[in-house]
């Protein structure tokens, strides 16, 4: 192959791509949909085998019988498929008892997101958090809103909800025809095309009608009454409502709205055909020194997500790491940018997609999981040209808190190795007062607290206890040193320093925390920490 078939082959490869999470409040229908999206593509074959998934999980009473389960989650938590020659990454976002900063991770990872809304309840709080962190990086949304065949929210009022909450612009693309029993299916915005939904055959292939406009008088005849609400919404929602903006949406400033019922299979194909044509492919990365365009002929990847103890006895850990340029091959060699060392990539099956010659490849917005023995930390890099260090992978504010006693005081050391490394993977956030000993453990997701324990004493042959502390939030700082200095003397009861020395905040209240963000106008007070 010449270099320049090779470029433009590795181009449509990157084109081809689409990287997404899922992201919902629990039971509004991110497992159903997830399932659905999957048999559209071929992945799975049997309904119901995500949904078992799920149940395993959940099953889980306590962190061991969970890891039995690891492999279930692993494989579980990246998932590609096809749609109309698009290739397709979803990768789970852990959520109801599972929340973790993992969940929060996996974010920096994608290109876009799908957001799905129950229609009874519109934006919860779980939704809520995850879209700060979408924000971040002002990732592109689309967003489903599910479960029309029961009854909900008036349709505008959802629209407003997201304005309002999310401040996001909602373009609806489809509208709904009525809901729960009165749910008749969804007008197609652009197209003006009907899609008429089954009461009697859920699952069943649902009907198109193409009409004229909406004075077309087949309306009458298939929705009778519901005709005229239906030309009096639409009317509505095209004088008040903005029209889709390509960059807009890509630029995470409005989002398509999609209606449907996820558990009859239905709007979810329209949803997917609009994604393929308008997330966006892989794109560019910022590192350190320089972005890495994902057209870059030499390979680059970043550690978004440790999964430890794939092997308790060889205290093995995969390292999910996203490709961000040029193109891997099992056994290849790459720098590990953060040590200089060389790594030879042998034990990097995982996720990979074969092609018809049997090698194993990956393209920019691939996932790729790697084995290693606790070389590869969250946020570090790998590079097979000039190495690079990317961000965007950052720890998160944590907002639980627990106090670390040990039982056995000759296991002081054991304790801090055990919680730098567990920190290092992102398991846990560490940190130690300014004036004490204290160890403070920080957490996105409770379930975090139970795997540290449990590790500890699994790993480290470490027997500690938790209790509770009165902290509710956390704040990095960062600033110019001699006010820092100044900070520093003032408030160092609430000042603690983490396991990488940064300096953070720990506070009581929010309420406290603004009010001395006011006090301190020239530092910065931040909910996120690069790793480099
Ligand atoms: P998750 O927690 O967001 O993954 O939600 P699930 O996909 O597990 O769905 C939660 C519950 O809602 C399950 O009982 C689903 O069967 C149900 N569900 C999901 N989608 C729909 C839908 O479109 N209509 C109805 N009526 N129920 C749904």
């Amino acid at each position: 192959m010449d270099s320049e078939t090779a470029r433009r082959n590795h181009r449509d490869e990157v084109d081809r791509r689409r990287t997404f999470a899922i992201i919902s409040h629990p039971d509004a229908g991110k497992t159903t949909l997830t399932e659905k999206l999957l048999l559209k593509g071929g992945a799975i074959h049997e309904a119901g085998e995500i949904k078992a998934r799920k149940a395993n999980r959940h099953a889980r009473s306590d962190w061991m019988s969970m890891e039995q389960e690891r492999g279930i989650s692993v494989t579980s938590s990246v998932m590609q498929f096809k749609h109309r020659g698009f290739a397709l990454n979803l990768l789970d976002t852990p959520g109801h008892r599972d929340f973790s900063e993992d969940t929060y991770r996996v974010l920096t990872a994608v290109d876009s997101v799908i957001m799905v809304l129950d229609v009874a309840s519109g934006v919860e709080e779980q939704t809520r958090k995850l879209m700060e962190v979408c924000r971040l990086r002002d990732i592109p949304i689309i967003t489903f809103v599910n479960k029309l065949d029961r009854f909900g929210l008036p349709p505008l009022e959802i629209l407003s909800d997201i304005e309002e909450t999310l401040a996001l612009e909602t373009v609806p693309l489809s509208w709904p025809i009525g809901m729960g029993d009165r749910f008749r299916g969804t007008y197609n915005l652009y197209e003006d095309e009907l899609h008429l939904f089954s009461h009697a055959d859920m699952q069943g292939e649902h009907e198109r009608l193409a009409i004229d406009s909406l004075d077309d008088e087949r309306l009458d005849d298939i929705l009778g009454e519901q005709a005229d609400e239906l030309r009096f919404d639409i009317e509505l929602v095209r004088e008040a409502g903005d029209s889709l903006n390509l960059e807009r949406y890509r630029d995470g400033i409005q989002t398509p709205v999609f209606f449907g019922s996820a558990l009859s299979n239905f709007g979810v194909g329209d949803m997917l055909d609009t994604f393929v044509d308008i997330a966006p492919p892989p794109q560019p990365r910022p590192t350190t020194t320089r972005t890495v365009d994902p057209n870059e002929e030499a390979f680059s990847g970043v550690v978004f997500k440790i999964q430890a103890n794939m092997d308790p006895r060889h205290h093995d850990r995969m390292a999910f790491v996203r490709v961000c340029s040029g193109q891997f091959e099992r056994g290849m060699t790459v720098t590990h940018s953060q040590s200089g060392d060389t790594m030879r990539l042998n034990n990097a099956t995982a996720f990979m997609a074969q092609d018809r010659e049997g090698v194993e490849r990956a393209w920019p917005g691939d996932i790729i999981g790697i084995m290693n023995h606790g070389t590869l930390k969250i946020g570090d890099s790998l590079c097979a040209g000039d190495p690079v260090e990317f961000t965007g992978v950052p720890s998160f504010a944590p907002e639980h808190f627990r106090k670390v006693h040990l039982e056995d005081p000759f296991r002081a050391k054991h304790l801090g190795k055990g919680l730098t490394q567990l920190s290092e993977e992102g398991a846990i956030q560490v940190f130690r007062p300014l004036r004490g000993n204290d160890y403070i453990l920080g957490a996105v997701g409770e379930l975090q607290f139970d795997v540290v324990l449990a590790r500890l004493e699994d790993e480290y042959n470490v027997d500690a206890r938790l209790s509770g502390v009165n902290y509710t939030c956390c704040r990095w700082i960062e600033g110019d040193p001699t006010i820092v200095e100044a900070y520093e003397s003032d408030e160092i009861s609430n000042l603690f320093r983490d396991a990488s020395g940064a300096l953070a905040y720990l506070g009581l209240s929010t309420w406290r925390l603004e009010r001395m963000m006011e006090d301190w106008p020239e530092l910065n007070f931040k909910k996120t920490k690069e790793h480099v």
